[in-house]
């Protein structure tokens, strides 16, 4: 890439993302043009490795019977083509909250319209300083006791055992995940905390994760195996916990609230604009492969036409990223197909979740512990029916999922309006 002082550099294509979320935006479009340079130099042979794959799956789906190139996807995502469609319905009609989220960023960043490596971007706030690790667990251990003590006395047993591996170490890799034994069905959390308010929230979401494996613990080893779409439930919960607790200390700042629901109303971009893109794409592109190999320059076009009808206008025209099909990793997964849906659906289950907790009171977390504890036996809308009494099969459910997010969308915009200090 060539740095905004001329400097040339070659880096490894892993840092481009992170300087695709820079605060400069000289760097995130000197980040985002080399790299397009470096990816476009090698379409043709991405275009050919993804017209391979899924050539080879639509010609093993008609030798095995499979009648439609979506089935296996729901099959590994544990849910019927009525539960998507339902989803994606919802998403495509209210997709304007996220759309004004996004426009808030670019407003907020001087801009008229969002390119491509803005989406990213941090909100130009203020930030809000480090967070030792005894604090970050006190902001955790606070948000969880007040509206979720079983979680709460979860987490304190974790800390006790020492099973969250946090202090930051040259050896460690990056990310953070949790994991648990088969055999001792005990549960670990792997992450690198350095202080950051998104490190705080990393935490909330692992232990999320360990609570998920608390409640399946005992189960037989096949029934605590749930699919992706119903993965991120516990953790995303655990997440939302943290947030509301955060945002409920009448002692914050407006600019550390303006920095909470950033954050709310990035997520929602990412989740209701950006993955259902991603969907939208390889649907276009799987009926277009049907009928013979797409092209490189044919891939791009597609990839524009899906961006610009989930986008709309909070994206400026000409501002696309067309190569996003050849530097997204999750095109090219030969085992797990279309690995785009059951992330929106995921967020958008665990909100959904959450607005019915604050609707119906401690109450709820019986029927949500119920929910975990058959994750994985059941595809997701009869575990839903039948545990928490809601029809995912519905529209109605996602799109109020989805309406959770006008009021933080809406603060958002007071705030920035005011200029926080
Ligand atoms: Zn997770």
């Amino acid at each position: 890439m060539v740095w905004p002082d001329g400097r040339r550099e070659q880096l490894p294509v892993s840092q481009r993302r992170s300087l695709m979320a820079d605060a400069d935006r000289a760097v995130r479009r000197a980040a985002f043009e080399g790299g397009n340079q470096a990816w476009s130099s090698a379409s043709d042979v991405l275009a050919a490795a993804l017209n391979h794959i899924a050539g080879t799956r639509l010609t093993l789906n008609a030798r095995r019977g499979v009648g439609h190139f979506l089935d296996v996807a729901l099959h590994q995502a544990g849910i019927t083509r009525k539960t998507l469609d339902a989803m994606l319905e919802a998403v495509a009609d209210r997709s304007l909250v996220a759309r004004r989220g996004l426009g808030l960023k670019a407003r907020a960043l001087g801009l008229s319209g969002a390119s491509w490596y803005d989406l990213e971007a941090p909100f130009p706030l203020p930030s809000a300083g480090r967070v030792p690790f005894d604090r970050g667990v006190e902001l955790v251990r606070g948000a969880f006791s007040r509206a979720y003590p079983r979680l709460s006395r979860h987490f304190d047993d974790m800390l006790e055992r020492r099973w969250i591996e946090a202090a930051p170490s040259d050896t460690k890799r990056p990310g953070a995940f949790c994991t648990t034994s088969e055999l001792s069905d005990e549960t670990r959390v792997f992450m690198t905390y350095q202080g950051s308010m998104g490190d705080v929230s990393t935490l909330a979401h692992e232990v999320g994760h360990a609570f998920h494996s608390e409640v399946l613990r005992g189960k037989r080893p096949l029934a605590r195996q749930y699919p992706m779409t119903l993965a991120e439930t516990a953790s995303t919960f655990a997440e939302a916990v943290l947030a509301d607790g955060l945002l409920a200390d009448r002692s914050l700042s407006d600019s550390a609230r303006a920095l909470l629901l950033g954050k709310v109303v990035s997520d929602g971009a990412a989740y209701l604009l950006d993955v259902p893109t991603r969907f939208f794409f390889e649907h276009a592109f799987y009926e277009e492969r049907a009928r013979g190999e797409v092209p490189a320059e044919r891939l791009s076009e597609l990839m524009v036409s899906a961006q610009r009808a989930q986008f709309g206008d909070a994206l400026a025209r000409g501002e696309e990223d067309p190569l996003f099909w050849a530097s997204k990793l999750h095109f090219f997964i030969p085992d797990v197909t279309f690995y785009n849906f059951p992330y929106t659906f995921g967020y958008l289950l665990s909100r959904g979740m959450y607005a019915l907790f604050l609707g119906s009171g401690p109450g709820f977390l019986t029927r949500y512990e119920a929910f975990l504890a058959e994750s994985g036996t059941a595809l997701a809308h009869e575990v839903a029916r039948a545990t928490i009494g809601c029809d995912l099969e519905a529209r109605t459910f996602w799109a109020d999922a989805i309406e959770t997010l006008v009021s933080p969308t809406d603060e958002l915009e007071r705030l920035l309006v005011q200029k926080p200090s």
